[in-house]
C-alpha cells in the first residue's frame, strides 16, 4: 500500500519512471494516450472508454466510449483523428462502441484516404455493418459534393481468442473474459449469448493488456495472458455503501465487474511492470480510495483522460494536451 501511495505521488508531478534491464533486442517503445478512463454514466472528468495504442506506424483505438473523438482531437488535433485506422472493440455495450461511427467518419471526413479496420468479438461485423448503413445518405450526400470515397470504407471483422493480427512486429491476441449476466445466487448464466474479450498488444520487447469489461474469478485468462505484462490496464467497480434502493441498483452489474480487492489478486497473480486502473465505475471515486482498497505493493496507477504512457525500457508517464486547438487549415478533404 505505502509503495502505491508513493506512487500516485510521483505521478501527480508527471515524468515519473519505472526502468526495465536493458535487453540485446530493439528499444521500438509503445505509447498508450486514455482518452476516455470513465463507464457508461456521464462525467465531465471520465469519458467513456477508449485508449490509443501508438506501436511503430500503427495506431489503435481499444474500444469507443462517449467522448473519444473530442478526447482524440484534444489530445493530437486534426493530424491524430485522421491518421488511427484500426479500432479494437471489447465488446458490445453502448459505452464501448458509440464513438466508432464518430471515429470513421469524422477521420474519413477530415482526411483519412485509407478504410476503418475494426475487430471484436461475434456481432461486431453485423453492428459495424449496420452503422454503414445508417449513415449511407450521408456517404452519398458528402461524396456527392466533392469529398473523396477513399477512406469511407470500414471493414469489420469477428475474432475470437487467439492471435489474429500479426504484421510489421505488432501482435495482437484476443482471449475470452467474463462479462456475460449470471444469477447472482447461483452464478449459473442467464442464458444470453455472446462474448467479451480481452486483448494483449505485443510490439518489439513490450506488451500491454487490456482486461475489457470483466469479473475476476481466479479462472480469468488474464491471469495467464497477464504474466509478463509490462502494463496491465484493468477496469474496476468499487461497491456502493448502505443498503439503500440507489445502492443495491448500483452493485447490481458487481456481478459483471471487478472490485478492487479482486483486481488486486490479478494484479498479485501477474506482477506487471505497472499495473492500471481504467474504466472506473463510479467516475467520481478518487484516486487516493480506489488504491487504498487495493491490496497490492507494486507499482500501480490510477488513470486520468488524456495521461499517456510510454512503455520501453523506462515507463514514462505524461499529459497529451494542447494539440486540439489548432486550427484546421491545410484542408486535403476535397479532391483536387
Ligand atoms: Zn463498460
Ligand atoms: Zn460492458
Amino acid at each position: 500500500m505505502i509503495n502505491a501511495r508513493l506512487f500516485l505521488v510521483a505521478f501527480a508531478s508527471f515524468g515519473l519512471v519505472i526502468a526495465k534491464p536493458a535487453t540485446a533486442a530493439g528499444n521500438d517503445e509503445i505509447k498508450l494516450t486514455f482518452l476516455g478512463t470513465g463507464a457508461p454514466r456521464p462525467s465531465h472528468d471520465r469519458y467513456g472508454p477508449a485508449i490509443l495504442v501508438e506501436a511503430g506506424d500503427y495506431k489503435i483505438m481499444v474500444d469507443a466510449g462517449p467522448g473519444m473523438r473530442e478526447r482524440l482531437f484534444q489530445a493530437g488535433g486534426f493530424e491524430m483523428l485522421t491518421s488511427v485506422d484500426h479500432l479494437l472493440i471489447t465488446h458490445l455495450h453502448f459505452d464501448h462502441t458509440i464513438s466508432a461511427p464518430g471515429l470513421w467518419l469524422t477521420g474519413w471526413l477530415f482526411g483519412r484516404k485509407v478504410p476503418m479496420n475494426v475487430y471484436g468479438p461475434t456481432g461486431t461485423a453485423a453492428m459495424m455493418a449496420n452503422f454503414r448503413t445508417a449513415y449511407d445518405w450521408d456517404i452519398r450526400y458528402r461524396t456527392t459534393v466533392g469529398v473523396h470515397q477513399e477512406g469511407s470504407e470500414l471493414i469489420a471483422k469477428d475474432v475470437g481468442p487467439g492471435v489474429f493480427f500479426d504484421k510489421g512486429g505488432l501482435r495482437i491476441t484476443a482471449f475470452d473474459v467474463e462479462h456475460m449476466p449470471i444469477d447472482l445466487e447461483s452464478g449459473e448464466s442467464l442464458g444470453l449469448e455472446g462474448a467479451t474479450l480481452g486483448y494483449r498488444i505485443d510490439y518489439g520487447d513490450y506488451s500491454v493488456l487490456f482486461s475489457g469489461d470483466t469479473r475476476s474469478t481466479p479462472s480469468s485468462e488474464i491471469i495467464p495472458m497477464g504474466k509478463g505484462v509490462d502494463v496491465l490496464i484493468h477496469e474496476t467497480q468499487v461497491p456502493a455503501p448502505g443498503d439503500t434502493p440507489e445502492a443495491r441498483l448500483a452493485n447490481v452489474s458487481l456481478s459483471v465487474h471487478s472490485t478492487p480487492a479482486q483486481v488486486a489478486y490479478v494484479f498479485n497473480q501477474t506482477r506487471p511492470r505497472l499495473g492500471v486502473y481504467s474504466h472506473i465505475i463510479p467516475p467520481e471515486i478518487g484516486s487516493d480510495e480506489l488504491l487504498g482498497l487495493t491490496d497490492y505493493s507494486g507499482r500501480m496507477l490510477v488513470a486520468e483522460d488524456l495521461m499517456t504512457l510510454t512503455i520501453g525500457r523506462e515507463i514514462t508517464i505524461g499529459r497529451a494536451e494542447g494539440a486540439g486547438t489548432d486550427i484546421f487549415t491545410e484542408s486535403n478533404v476535397v479532391e483536387e
